[in-house]
């Protein structure tokens, strides 16, 4: 790959423990897709799937996305279920995906299970080793129901360090404790840092994330020099902007992000580290949504290998980016893999990208941001912001995927 520096150190070292090939079916109690033996490969199985963006492509904002529900009607069967394995991939984290799942149910019209949401943070289920320490988790929402329905035993929300250090939190005059507050409530030494999405009140989070950092977890003991490496960061959502309602892009995690990073360096000299980035566009994301697909064609027993990845999104430097740094690496892998062997990257126009006039017919020359917005650890190649197919939204996309895959919903039923 070549491209990305702490992830792809991150994502080699999962491949290496075979974390990534088992982890879903060890889980799971069941055989991987390709261990079923003695079955007939059917020629009315899919052989691709697909792994959709939500914002920007089914829904903007609390606006479903014209078109979309009606797009989807041609991936159902005749009893009105999928008929193809789909996934549905998205970089926002401050929610439960069981939400999201009911959410996109009602927007397409079908049914949708919790099991087909990979939210910013649900590829933290392939980092095990963390799920037993004690965590702090910044973000918001229900930030502990996600934490456990992620598998994290041992959480500790912001609010609750503000509470047991009150003379930590002194940028907002008007909630300085009133008089010298001492320690109210004693809590473990933080083990690290869980970054599940943007918070609110930003120089709170990061005034005790770094007290943290700077204190290997014990925000009263700094010690100088501050440790290094510090406490391990795993952070979902590297998105410096998202389009919701408003005309122009807001601020994303990646933006937070940003500041923690440029703090950081500022006050020790030395670089923030990452144990783990993931959301799009980490390739440990589009692993996680792979193993998923994989396990929605064994279940639903179709037999014909998942050869091709579709991925849709808005986005070109986090869906598009990410699904041609996934393909990258699935042509390097074995070819003898059971496993899909290409991911195709299709942006629509209806989010963060826009087209001006005619959707050019070159994707070579379909995008002009020249501004690299992603993440520190992921450097710029402006190749992997190509899309392999451009098109206006997802009702296009769906007719132009089905069509190379010649592919009708009768052959399901
Ligand atoms: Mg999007």
């Amino acid at each position: 790959m070549g491209t990305l520096v702490g992830s792809q150190r991150i994502f080699s070292r999962l491949v290496k423990k075979r974390l990534i090939s088992g982890l879903h079916h060890v889980s799971s109690g069941t055989a991987p897709p390709w261990a079923v033996r003695g079955m007939s490969v059917s020629n009315a199985s899919p052989g691709f799937g697909l792994l959709f963006d939500i914002d920007g492509v089914l829904v903007r904002g609390r606006h479903p996305i014209p078109g979309a529900a009606e797009a989807f009607r041609k991936l159902l069967d005749r009893d009105g279920k999928l008929a193809v394995p789909v996934v549905f991939v998205t970089n926002a984290g401050n929610c439960l995906r069981q939400e999201r799942s009911k959410e996109l149910s009602q927007v397409l019209g079908v049914q949708i299970s919790p099991d087909q949401v990979i939210l910013s943070h649900g590829p933290l289920q392939m980092f095990p080793q963390f799920l037993e320490k004690c965590v702090l988790v910044s973000g918001q929402g229900p930030l502990e129901d996600v934490a456990k329905d992620l598998g994290f035993r041992n959480v500790v929300t912001i609010e609750a360090m503000r509470q047991a250090y009150p003379l930590l939190d002194m940028v907002d005059q008007s909630r300085r404790p009133r008089s010298g507050a001492a320690i109210s409530v004693s809590l473990p030494a933080i083990e690290a840092v869980v970054l599940l999405g943007e918070p609110v009140r930003w120089e709170t989070s990061l005034q005790l994330i770094l007290d943290l950092l700077l204190s290997a977890g014990r925000p009263t003991e700094w010690s100088a020099p501050p440790p290094y490496p510090h406490i391990p960061i795993l952070a979902c959502n590297m998105d410096l902007l998202w389009m919701a309602e408003a005309k122009t892009p807001r601020f994303g995690h990646g933006t937070f992000l940003l500041c923690l990073e440029t703090l950081y360096r500022k006050i020790t000299g030395r670089e923030l580290q990452y144990e783990a980035l993931i959301g799009k566009p980490s390739p440990v994301t589009y692993n996680y949504a792979e193993q998923l697909i994989l396990r929605q064609a064994m279940e639903r027993g179709w037999r014909n290998p998942v050869r091709t990845l579709y991925a849709i999104g808005d986005n070109p430097m986090a869906d598009i980016y990410g699904a041609n740094l996934y393909n990258r690496f699935l042509q390097s892998r074995c070819r003898d893999s059971p496993g899909p062997h290409s991911c195709q990257s299709v942006l629509v126009c209806t989010g963060v990208y826009s087209y001006q006039g005619e959707v050019p017919s070159d994707p070579q020359e379909s995008v002009t941001q020249t501004v690299f917005h992603g993440h520190r650890d992921f450097k710029f190649d402006p190749s992997l912001v190509e899309a392999s197919h451009v098109v206006r939204d997802v009702g296009e996309a769906l007719e132009l995927i089905l069509k190379k895959e010649g592919w009708r919903r009768s052959q399901e039923s």
